[in-house]
C-alpha cells in the first residue's frame, strides 16, 4: 500500500473522532484550486475551459490558510489548473505543514525541476505527478509530445532529493489493461513512493467527449488491471475497499462532501468534479448543498461517476465503521471474476442541469465590478 503507515492511522482517528461527535457529514481531503490556468490543455480535461478574466484569478495565500482552517480535513490536496503557475505555492505548501496537514501537489510536472528548490522533502508533503500512461498514452493523453519524458525526468530529480513523489493515472476507454499494468511496473522500477489511479470523470467541457468510461467498462477495466501479478508490488495511494468498489465488489454511494473544493469561485458545490453553485464559506457549503440531489442515482451528471474524489471517503468511512471488511480484504484480495456488487438503480435519476455559462457570467460581473472600485483606479494610474 502507498499509503504511509502514520498518514492512514491520523486519517482513521480523524474519522473515529468525528464519529464519537456524532457528525453526520464531515470532509476528509481538502481540494484546494488556487488557480485554474494551465499550462497544458489535455483532452479528457474540463477544468481549464474559461475566459482568460477568470484564468487570470488568483487564491491568496491568505484565501488558502483560512480555506484549510474552515474547512478542517486533515489532508490537502493542491490542484488546478497547474498549481506550479501560482507564484506563492510554496508559501501555501508551507502555511499548510505548519498547520500539520497532509499535502499534496498535483502538477504535470512541467515546471517541477525548475521550482523544486523552493521545497523541502518532508514526510507530510508528496508531490503528485500526473501520468496517464506510458509514453506514447500519456503524451496522446495531453496532447503534446515531451510531456512523459520531462515527467519522468522531474520525478528522478525530486526523488534524488528525498521527496515523497507519487503518480496520478487517469484511465480512459481506451486503455489496454495488460499495458497499464506493465506501465505500473515501470513507475514502481523509478521509485516512486504511491500510485493514484481513476476513471476519468466524463466533463461537459472536455473536448474529447468520446473516450470516458462507463460504469460496467470501468470495474471490469479494473478487475483486468487488477488480475496481473504486479498489483502486489503496486503501492496504490488509496484504501484497499476503494480499489475493491473499481472492481465492482461493493455497492457505494456517493460522499460529495469528503472532498470538499475550494476554488476561485468559492466553495464549489457539490463536489470537486461538478460546479454547480458556490458558497461563499464552508460553513454554507455543507449546511446549504441539497446532498440528496447528487450522487449516482440521484443524478444524471453522476451516472457514470467512480472517481475517488466521491467514493474514496465513502470506502475510508466504511473501511472504519467495518474494520473486518478491510481484514478480509487483505486476506483474500480483490477479487476480479465472479459476479459483481449490484449497481445503483439509474431510473429515479433527475436530468442534467447546464449552468456553467450562468457562473462563469456571475464571475466576470464579479471580476468587472472589484476591477472598478476606486483603490483598484488609483492602483491603475
Ligand atoms: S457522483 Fe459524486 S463525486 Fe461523482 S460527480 Fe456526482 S456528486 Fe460528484
Amino acid at each position: 500500500m502507498g499509503i504511509p503507515l502514520s498518514q492512514a492511522l491520523a486519517v482513521g482517528s480523524y474519522v473515529l473522532r468525528q464519529h464519537l461527535r456524532g457528525r453526520k457529514r464531515y470532509p476528509l481531503v481538502l481540494m484546494l484550486e488556487p488557480l485554474f490556468r494551465c499550462n497544458l490543455a489535455c483532452a479528457g480535461c474540463g477544468k481549464i475551459d474559461y475566459p482568460d478574466k477568470i484564468l487570470d484569478q488568483r487564491l491568496s495565500v491568505a484565501d488558502c490558510m483560512q480555506a484549510i482552517d474552515e474547512c478542517g480535513a486533515p489532508v490537502v490536496v493542491l490542484a488546478g489548473g497547474e498549481p506550479l503557475l501560482h507564484r506563492e505555492l510554496s508559501e501555501i505548501v508551507g502555511g499548510a505543514l505548519a498547520k500539520r496537514k497532509y499535502i499534496t501537489v498535483c502538477t504535470n510536472a512541467l515546471l517541477m525541476q525548475k521550482k523544486l528548490e523552493q521545497y523541502q522533502p518532508h514526510p507530510r508533503f508528496n508531490w503528485s505527478v500526473h501520468l496517464d500512461g506510458d509514453e506514447e498514452m500519456h503524451d496522446r493523453s495531453v496532447c503534446k509530445t515531451g510531456v512523459y519524458d520531462r515527467a519522468v525526468s522531474a520525478i528522478e530529480a525530486a526523488k534524488a532529493k528525498g521527496f515523497r513523489v507519487n503518480i496520478n493515472c487517469t484511465l480512459f476507454s481506451d486503455a489496454d489493461p495488460e499495458r497499464v499494468a506493465r506501465f505500473f511496473d515501470t513507475v514502481v522500477t523509478l521509485g516512486v513512493d504511491g500510485i493514484t489511479v481513476s476513471p476519468g470523470y466524463a466533463y461537459e467541457r472536455a473536448p474529447d467527449q468520446q473516450h470516458f468510461l462507463n460504469r460496467t467498462r470501468t470495474k471490469q477495466l479494473f478487475r483486468d488491471i487488477f488480475s496481473y501479478r504486479g498489483r502486489w508490488s503496486w503501492p496504490l495511494y488509496q484504501s484497499g475497499l476503494f480499489l475493491d468498489f473499481l472492481a465492482g465488489n461493493q455497492t457505494y454511494h456517493c460522499t460529495p462532501w469528503g472532498n470538499p473544493t475550494r476554488t476561485v469561485f468559492g466553495w464549489q458545490r457539490p463536489c470537486y468534479l461538478l460546479g454547480e453553485g458556490y458558497a461563499k464559506t464552508f460553513k454554507e457549503l455543507m449546511e446549504d448543498t441539497a446532498w440528496d440531489k447528487y450522487g449516482t442515482g440521484n443524478y444524471e451528471k453522476c451516472a457514470d461517476c467512480m472517481v475517488h474524489s466521491g467514493y474514496e471517503a465513502t470506502a475510508v468511512m466504511d473501511s472504519v465503521s467495518r474494520p473486518w471488511k478491510l481484514a478480509k480484504l487483505a486476506i483474500a484480495g480483490i477479487k476480479t471474476e465472479g459476479p459483481m456488487a449490484p449497481d445503483i438503480p439509474l431510473d429515479r435519476q433527475r436530468s442534467a442541469q447546464y449552468v456553467f455559462s450562468k457562473h462563469v457570467q456571475q464571475k466576470l460581473d464579479e471580476i468587472a465590478e472589484a476591477e472598478a472600485r476606486p483603490q483598484n483606479v488609483a492602483a491603475a494610474e
